[in-house]
């Protein structure tokens, strides 16, 4: 993908996150774009950058950190969310490179990322990664272990972690009413513990990938995570 693609993509999908925010009646700018970067090189990152894009996505902390610490360096305004699956031995590398990981899925994890955030003297953001689509292997399954998880960060129990709200990915299908139910059970479960924890800012709806995120923003989505319609397809065996 040259240059020129990058650019053109990012101004279409921002386009179109414009139109499916006003299609929702919902004020334009309430969507943020995060750019998902994975198997594609740091000079897409760098093009994308150049048309004025600053918040990325990764899936894999070690690909991340061979495009990121350069890019970071460069290019301060850059922004790297994590959003893939983080075994525990990464997450020291993770903290090191990344604002915000999305991808929180257990106690366990926010223990760790504690941990190693307190070693290096920094705060991060989380999202409470939530299992709403048959399909998606990832996220809190049960509704009672992610109470638990918000509940120990609610009694500042990782003082170095921020939970900012929460993540989902809708089912892999055509059927747009089970999307629609995937990301309106995420709406609906995050509108639920914010009641129940008004003293956290859970302000963060992240759902929508390339195929799916206009029925995201109508199901309220505050952050759209978007790789191929900006990037190209993926080639796999690059990475
Ligand atoms: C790869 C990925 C995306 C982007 O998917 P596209 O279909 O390429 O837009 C978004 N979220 C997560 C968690 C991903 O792994």
């Amino acid at each position: 993908m040259n240059t020129t693609d990058v650019k053109t993509n990012l101004e279409k999908v921002k386009a179109s996150i414009r139109d499916a925010e006003l299609a929702a009646g919902r004020p334009e700018g309430s969507v943020k774009l995060l750019a998902v970067s994975k198997f594609h090189p740091e000079q897409s990152v760098i093009d994308a950058i150049h048309a004025g894009q600053t918040l990325f996505g990764e899936n894999r902390v070690q690909e991340a950190c061979r495009k990121f610490e350069n890019v970071c360096t460069q290019y301060p305004a850059a922004e790297l969310h994590i959003i893939g699956t983080l075994q525990k031995n990464k997450v020291g590398r993770a903290v090191n490179i990344c604002t915000c990981i999305e991808s929180v899925d257990s106690l366990e994890l926010i223990s760790t990322i504690e941990k190693q955030c307190e070693k290096i003297n920094k705060t991060i953001k989380i999202l409470f990664e939530y299992h709403t689509g048959e399909e998606s292997k990832s996220g809190f399954t049960a509704y009672e272990s992610l109470l638990e998880a918000v509940q120990f960060c609610s009694d500042s129990k990782a003082p170095h972690v921020i939970p900012a709200g929460f993540m989902t990915m809708a089912p892999f299908t055509q059927d747009d009413n089970a999307i629609h139910e995937s990301f309106c059970k995420l709406r609906e479960t995050s509108e639920r513990l914010r009641k129940d924890f008004p003293q956290l800012k859970l302000d963060t709806l992240s759902m929508g990938m390339s195929g799916d995120y206009r029925i995201a923003i109508a199901e309220g989505s505050t952050e759209v995570r978007i790789g191929t319609a900006i990037f190209g397809e993926r080639e796999y065996q690059k990475a």
